[in-house]
């Protein structure tokens, strides 16, 4: 029987990786993104998993910080493949580069309602979709990309970073919550991945930031996506944050 995957802000980046790598493994891909800029970019992105890996592909707009556009998305995702979710990849995140003096309460609760907020909406949307069909045998997973910033901390990125701790919790605590029941709960907490979050940032501060990472290159997409295609295929592995980073956090 077929499998259902959604994935939010899978239009660019390391979500475009993360829903190639999904259709790869078999599953009926939901790819969400947000701005109106990216429709025409998730679209080819769908039809090209769909020739390649023959699955099926729905493309849906929702502002995941959103509590209603979520339950649109996930109403379009059964409407479209049927009441069982098998996976969720909370993915879609922004960042802000602010001190926390400057910084206006308007930005920040706008990195934590899509960071984290939107994991939270989601999971609470997606799970009575799992748990009605997930067993030992036939697990369902949930992935929620974090990042390096939530286990360390990042200068003029308090939001960012905690809103990444944020998921690392909700990781592990749901993990727990729904162990024995089939379905699995981790994290991937990313490096410094090439994406155009990373092209937006100050390219001096990055260049020397890069400088920093011990195997001294920044990362690239498939890093992330092979991780997710590591954690879909490992029954047993659970409330676990894997991190793909060169070696950045052992500093
Ligand atoms: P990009 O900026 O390249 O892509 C961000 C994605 O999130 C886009 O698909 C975007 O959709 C989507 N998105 C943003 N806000 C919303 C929203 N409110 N609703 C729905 N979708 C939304 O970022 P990356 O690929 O670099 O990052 C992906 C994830 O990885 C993020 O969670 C990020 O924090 C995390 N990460 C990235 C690292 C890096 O070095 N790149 C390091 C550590 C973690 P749209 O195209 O419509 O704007």
């Amino acid at each position: 029987m077929s499998k259902t995957a959604i994935i939010t802000g899978g239009s660019r980046g390391i979500g475009k990786a993360m829903s190639e790598k999904l259709g790869e493994l078999g599953y009926n891909v939901v790819i969400n993104y947000r701005s109106d800029s990216s429709k025409a970019l998730s679209e080819k992105i769908a039809s090209e998993i769909s020739a390649k890996y023959k699955v099926e592909t729905l493309v849906v707009r929702a502002d995941v910080s959103k509590y209603a556009d979520c339950e649109q998305l996930v109403d379009a995702a059964v409407k479209k493949f049927g009441d069982n979710i098998d996976v969720l990849v909370n993915n879609a995140g922004i960042t802000n580069n602010s001190n926390w003096i400057d910084i206006t309460h308007e930005a920040y609760e706008s990195v934590i309602a899509t960071n984290l907020m939107s994991a939270l909406h989601m999971t609470h949307l997606v799970l009575p979709h799992m748990i009605n069909h997930s067993s030992k045998d036939s697990q369902c997973v949930i992935v929620n990309t974090s990042s390096v910033g939530g286990m360390t901390g990042v200068i003029n990125q308090a939001d960012y970073c905690a809103s990444k701790s944020g998921l690392i919790g909700l990781t592990r605590a749901l993990a727990l919550e729904f162990a024995g029941r089939g379905v699995r709960v981790n994290a991937i907490a990313p490096g410094m991945i090439m994406t155009d979050m990373l092209r937006g940032v100050n390219q001096d501060e990055l260049k020397a930031l890069a400088g920093t990472i011990p195997e001294g290159f920044i990362g690239d997409v498939s890093d992330i996506a092979g991780a997710l295609g590591y954690i879909l295929t490992a029954p047993y592995v659970t409330g676990q944050v894997i991190s793909p980073n060169g070696g950045f956090v052992l500093q």
